[in-house]
């Protein structure tokens, strides 16, 4: 992990090279930010930083619905066992962790489950399982911005094994429900320009 003082300088330049590399936790809102957030900054005092989003969402914030924490550039910037957890976590983002287990995913990737755990512990700051639940959410959010799909249709599409698993993650994550989101959408935000005319209601 970078250090506070890399971290906050960068922040406070909004620095686009460290997008990606820290997420940025504000104590006063529960809200995590990326580096390039666009909204006033908050005063360092205030502040703490998390090595990845997961890492911030157990500490319990939640995203950022300016900067989009979810579109983040995916940047594994950990050093020693960095190409083990990297590709632990491309797997789980491909969806090893939807249906299969955290011992099947360590027994592909040749380690225990045990040393799986420590890794991701140790590099990521959340267990296998809850980096999992947070890529599931980040894809739910990507799809409730850019498509018009079904609430189910998205739950599928994510990972979730159903509709109302999907409900009760997002609602836990976000304190609203995903269609809440949706109805809040600014009209130039990206899928609108792929809607027929006249589909405006999201519900
Ligand atoms: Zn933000």
């Amino acid at each position: 992990m970078l250090s506070f003082d890399t971290c906050n300088a960068a922040r406070l330049r909004r620095d686009a090279a460290f997008d990606g590399r820290f997420f940025t936790a504000v104590r006063t809102t529960r809200i995590y930010c990326r580096p390039v957030c666009p909204v006033k900054q908050p005063l360092t005092r205030n502040v703490s930083y998390y090595p990845t989003a997961v890492a911030a969402e157990r500490a319990g914030y939640r995203p950022c619905l300016r900067c989009r924490p979810e579109t983040a550039p995916f940047c594994p910037a950990w050093n020693g066992t960095r190409t083990t957890v990297a590709r632990a976590m491309k797997l789980i983002d491909d969806g090893a962790l939807d249906q299969g287990s955290v011992a099947a995913l360590a027994t592909r990737l040749g380690i225990t489950a045990r040393h799986l755990a420590r890794l991701f512990e140790q590099h990521v700051g959340a267990s296998p399982l809850q980096t999992a639940q947070t890529l599931r959410l980040q894809r739910a959010k990507r799809l409730l911005d850019a498509t018009d799909d079904s609430m189910t249709e998205i739950a599928f599409r994510s990972g979730f094994g159903s509709l109302r698993r999907f409900n009760a993650a997002f609602h836990a994550l976000y304190g609203r429900a995903p269609s809440e989101l949706r109805r809040r959408r600014p009209p130039s935000a990206a899928g609108r320009a792929s809607q027929p005319a006249g589909a405006t209601a999201h519900v």
